[in-house]
């Protein structure tokens, strides 16, 4: 059987054995899905391949307050995106099919470049390679109805275009951003503001915690959760986005 796909090639990965993946370095397919969803690197022709996308839900606690949540009580969760969600800065998106509630949440956005299990905090940060601003856009009237029907949040999170994200910086450049401004403006207009010492969990202990889940495979992603102040978008929108140390996000939703 040749025609294994990229989703088989990754997950040899985690066999102890003889990894298949470089036996499928020059694979032929039987169709062609386009290039490894990737992002541009600030100041580099070279690009960051994105493999997975994990989200951390509810991590600033006024957010938390704001979806009707105690933010005391509760561990990290995580949701996942497809990783040809992803948008590059400077786009012009469509308006999301199937809604009529697009919400911005604007979050940092982790690039891990080592992989692994079980990793423990005090390590945690050596698994990543930079960082990014990114846009956890939220399909606000599907994700309430599968909540209320107790159905996963995919078609609510994980939809086509729903993860803009900016250039990445690598982390030999900015360090490990654990304080710093983070804010959305729409239209030239300020919606979401907070800082990244806000997070319930800070990145060390989410990586922590996830790779207890899963093993972390170099180009995952982590939105890193979104502050207080989620709203609608709607058509011909500019978000702009921005977080202290890391970068600019500006995507534009087709009017
Ligand atoms: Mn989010």
């Amino acid at each position: 059987m040749p025609a294994l796909g990229r989703a088989v090639a990754y997950s040899c990965d985690f066999s102890e054995g003889k990894s298949m993946k470089d036996d499928l370095r020059n694979a032929k397919y039987v169709i062609d899905i386009g290039p490894v969803p990737s992002l541009p690197v600030a100041g580099s022709e070279l690009r960051f391949p994105v493999g997975r996308i994990y989200c951390v839900g509810r991590n600033y606690a006024e957010h938390a307050r704001e979806m009707g949540h105690d933010p005391d009580r509760e561990p990290p969760f995580f949701f996942m995106k497809p990783a040809n969600s992803i948008v590059q800065d400077g786009s012009t998106i469509g308006y999301p099919a199937a809604t009529k509630d697009v919400h911005h949440e604007i979050e940092m956005v982790v690039a891990i470049g080592k992989g692994g299990r079980n990793i423990p905090v005090a390590g945690a940060l050596e698994h990543v390679w930079g960082y990014g601003v990114g846009l956890d856009m939220t399909r606000r009237d599907i994700q309430g109805e599968a909540k209320k029907m107790g159905r996963p949040w995919e078609m609510g999170k994980g939809f086509d275009e729903s993860a803009p994200c900016s250039a990445l910086k690598p982390a030999s450049a900015v360090g490990h951003p654990a304080k710093g401004a983070i804010w959305v403006k729409v239209n030239g207009e300020v919606k979401q503001k907070g800082d990244l010492s806000q997070q319930i969990w800070n990145v060390q202990e989410q990586i922590a915690y996830l790779s207890n889940l899963v093993t972390l495979q170099p180009g995952d992603l982590i939105y890193t959760g979104t502050p207080a102040g989620v709203g609608p978008v709607k058509p011909g929108d500019k978000l702009e986005g921005h977080v202290d140390g890391v970068g600019e996000l500006a995507i534009t939703y087709r009017a």
